[in-house]
């Protein structure tokens, strides 16, 4: 018996040739058992729920079950993993296909940890329970602060262990993506060699996230332009919130302009530009404050990939992307400076702005003060709420701003109102993350998950609730650690 959970595939990128993908089942897990479902994602997908979370859901988001319509691949892709060039491809992701939602978007509906591909080279091709929710808690939270985000649909456990470190609980996350299409998927292409392959994946990519750009000559060079504007735009928001992604590697760089791939991601709490927490980034390669020079060498390695298209259009290719590159730091200081003055609450704009907003990011970093709080206290109107407060800087830097403020047309009402749409008053902390994930996969609670879920999900409320978790971990010795590959 087949139910109607509302699928509604139509899998285009099925349709490009062949060395882009291989056809290959998930393999099927002996208990699977839903235990976490985004609903509100559901409905918006066109899915049913209530067709969902029963032993049907539980099948299709295990892997045991291919939903009609669905026709599973894993993409090939290549990438520059901490600057060395590998071919890669799905290791332990099957794309079911994409679901046409009911506004006729196209999204790719992905299992990850649904066993092994024709890329997992020696991987087992699966997840842990831990690392997939927070996936899922961590994207949810990205796309609650309004950050372009992959998202999460459901977590389904397989009753089967995963072999690591230690034992632990598989799990197969089902991902949400504007598409995945990498730098890394142009990178393929282009090693490769087939100019006619690139093409079809370059005008591929053009159709489906930038209909826009017309037919004909100049293309190539619109669609290095547009991901260009879209990764300037990302990345200046991961500064804003205090985002790191934590291994920026060109297959994880999205086209569609969308975080993709957590793994050892995490917010920076005391503001420091060199913070890291990937225990595999020992050199800070992805530190939070390199993050935006990491995209500009990111998106040099996708307009090289482009090259062979380029060349066809223009011979002066060389020159036409190294111009689209340089735009870039330009195009990430526009957003980061927009940002930065709607969380001062500043709405137009002034020569001035940018050394006052230098000013407090230097005493952030001298003063160790927490990155989100400071804002929020700021946006609070409680400055004695932050460790700058009493500080020399401090005081002469809050009558500057005062005066900037009081300078405005608009009424403080107003620039407040700014202030909180622009400032989180809660992120999801690492301490809070951790007592999330320890409840659920020890205790098999997931009541702790899906309270941090709910206030995830508006945090821009600054409800009383939200307060409670703004509270910072008790000092520890040892530095908040994040692992990969999970
Ligand atoms: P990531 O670091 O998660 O971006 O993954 C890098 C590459 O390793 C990708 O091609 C993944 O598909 C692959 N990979 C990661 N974990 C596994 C695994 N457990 N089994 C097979 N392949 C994996
Ligand atoms: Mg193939
Ligand atoms: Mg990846």
């Amino acid at each position: 018996t087949t139910i109607d959970a509302g699928w509604h595939f139509d899998n285009s990128y099925a349709r490009l040739p062949d060395s882009f993908y291989s056809s290959v089942q998930p393999t099927p897990v002996s208990a699977p058992e839903l235990v976490v479902f985004n609903e509100s994602l559901a409905k918006a997908l066109g899915l049913k729920p209530e067709a969902l979370q029963s032993s049907n859901g539980a099948a299709v988001f295990a892997g045991n079950q291919i939903p009609e319509g669905a026709s599973p691949i894993a993409q090939a892709y290549a990438g520059h993993q901490f600057g060395n060039f590998t071919m890669l491809g799905d290791g332990r992701a099957v794309l079911l296909g994409e679901q046409i939602t009911p506004n006729g978007e196209r999204l790719d509906i992905q299992l990850k940890g649904s066993g092994p591909t024709p890329y997992s080279r020696r991987g087992d091709g699966r997840a842990a329970l831990g690392p997939m929710l927070r996936e899922y808690i961590i994207s949810e939270a990205m796309h609650g602060l309004g950050v372009a985000t992959t998202r999460s649909l459901a977590v389904a456990a397989t009753g089967e262990i995963v072999y690591r470190e230690n034992q632990q609980m598989g799990a197969v996350l089902t991902r949400v993506a504007a598409s995945h299409l990498r730098v890394g998927t142009f990178q393929y292409a282009a090693q490769r060699g087939v100019i006619e392959d690139l093409r079809a994946l370059a005008d591929y990519a053009l159709d489906r996230h930038f209909p826009e750009v017309e037919q004909g000559e100049g293309r190539y060079l619109r669609l290095l332009e547009e991901v260009i504007k879209r990764q300037a735009e990302l990345i200046a928001k991961w500064q804003l919130v205090g985002f790191i992604h934590g291994v920026m590697n060109t297959d994880n760089m999205a086209i569609s302009g969308e975080t993709i791939d957590y793994g050892p991601c995490a917010f920076i709490d005391a503001y420091d530009p060199a913070t890291v927490f990937s225990s595999i980034d020992s050199n800070g390669r992805y530190a939070y404050g390199n993050q935006p020079q990491i995209g500009a060498w990111n998106l040099a390695r996708f307009a090289e990939a482009l090259l062979p298209l380029l060349h066809e259009e223009e011979s002066h290719a060389i020159t036409l992307a190294e111009e689209a590159i340089s735009d870039y730091p330009e195009l990430f200081h526009y957003h980061w400076l927009g940002g930065m003055r709607a969380k001062l609450g500043i709405i137009g704009e002034e020569p001035q702005d940018e050394a006052l907003i230098e000013d407090l990011i230097n005493m952030m970093r001298k003063y160790s003060a927490d990155y989100t709080n400071t804002f929020r206290a700021l946006t609070l109107e409680r400055p004695e709420d932050t460790v700058l407060h009493g500080t020399p800087e401090f005081v002469q830097w809050n009558e500057q701003w005062q005066v900037r403020l009081e300078q405005q047309q608009q009424s403080r009402a107003e620039w407040l109102e700014l202030m909180r749409s622009s400032n989180p008053s809660v992120i999801p902390r690492n301490h809070r993350v951790e007592e999330a994930l320890r409840a659920a996969v020890e205790n098999n609670d997931y009541s702790v998950m899906h309270r941090l879920l709910a206030v995830l999900s508006n945090p821009y409320a600054y409800s009383e609730e939200q307060a409670e978790y703004g509270t910072l971990p008790e000092p520890s010795n040892l530095p908040y650690q994040t692992f990969c590959g999970t």
